[in-house]
């Protein structure tokens, strides 16, 4: 049951308002893991409810506090502007008890509507490694109040060659944070990744 993982009473309703009753193994794995602000290495692939398995966690960690104009409190990075916007989705659909402001921070759209949600303080940024790069390069964007640090899809980032560009964001962000990283399968580069960025990770695989 949702109510056992240590989760919010709010996300926990917002979940079974949703219809769902039972945790699929990567949640259950996971969030209790993730709510002791644990790092956690999750080996999953798309349909196992990986998303979930962040969002919810994240919903229950950033009720305490509020975000200041351009320093989000938690960064998630995506490989893909669908994926992004999915992501986004997730939190539209398990944060309808919460009031905080998601940002997604993807290519293709104009910088103004992102810079206009990134002044007024994004408790969640969602991007792709390249936007989000821009919007750091223009200095509009701070990252030294990250609290919660995902990455998505790592092994379609390595695929995708945006390794370098996760490499530089890492460095900016703040030492003391939680990371939440996620990959189907784990090549060579993906645990160099992992063990440069991330302390004492959990591993949780399905
Ligand atoms: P994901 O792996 O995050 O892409 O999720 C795959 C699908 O599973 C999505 O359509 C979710 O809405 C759905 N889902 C997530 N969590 C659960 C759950 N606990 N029970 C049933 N379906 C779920």
């Amino acid at each position: 049951m949702f109510n056992e993982l240590g989760l919010s009473p709010k996300v926990v309703s917002a979940v079974e308002a949703a219809g769902y009753t039972k945790p699929t193994p990567i949640q259950a794995a996971a969030i209790p893991h993730a709510l002791e602000k644990k790092d956690v290495l999750g080996l999953a692939q798309t349909g196992t409810g990986k998303t979930a398995s962040f969002v919810l966690p994240m919903l229950s960690l950033l009720e305490k506090g509020r975000a200041r104009a351009r320093m989000p409190r938690t960064l998630i990075l995506e490989p893909t502007r669908e994926l992004a916007a999915q992501v986004e989705e997730s939190f539209e659909k398990y944060g309808v008890n919460h009031k905080l402001t998601v940002a997604l921070l993807i290519g293709g759209v104009s910088f103004e509507e992102q810079n206009r949600k990134i002044d007024r303080g994004a408790d969640v940024v969602i991007a792709t490694p390249g936007r989000l790069l821009d919007h750091l390069e223009r200095g509009k964007l701070l990252l030294q109040q990250v609290e919660i640090f995902v990455v998505d899809e790592a092994d379609r980032m390595l695929d995708m060659g945006f390794i370098p560009d996760i490499e530089r964001i890492c460095k900016i962000l703040p030492a003391k944070r939680q990371t939440l990283f996620f990959s189907a399968t784990m090549p060579k580069e993906i645990v160099s990744l992992v063990d440069r960025f991330l302390k004492d990770p959990v591993r949780v695989e399905v």
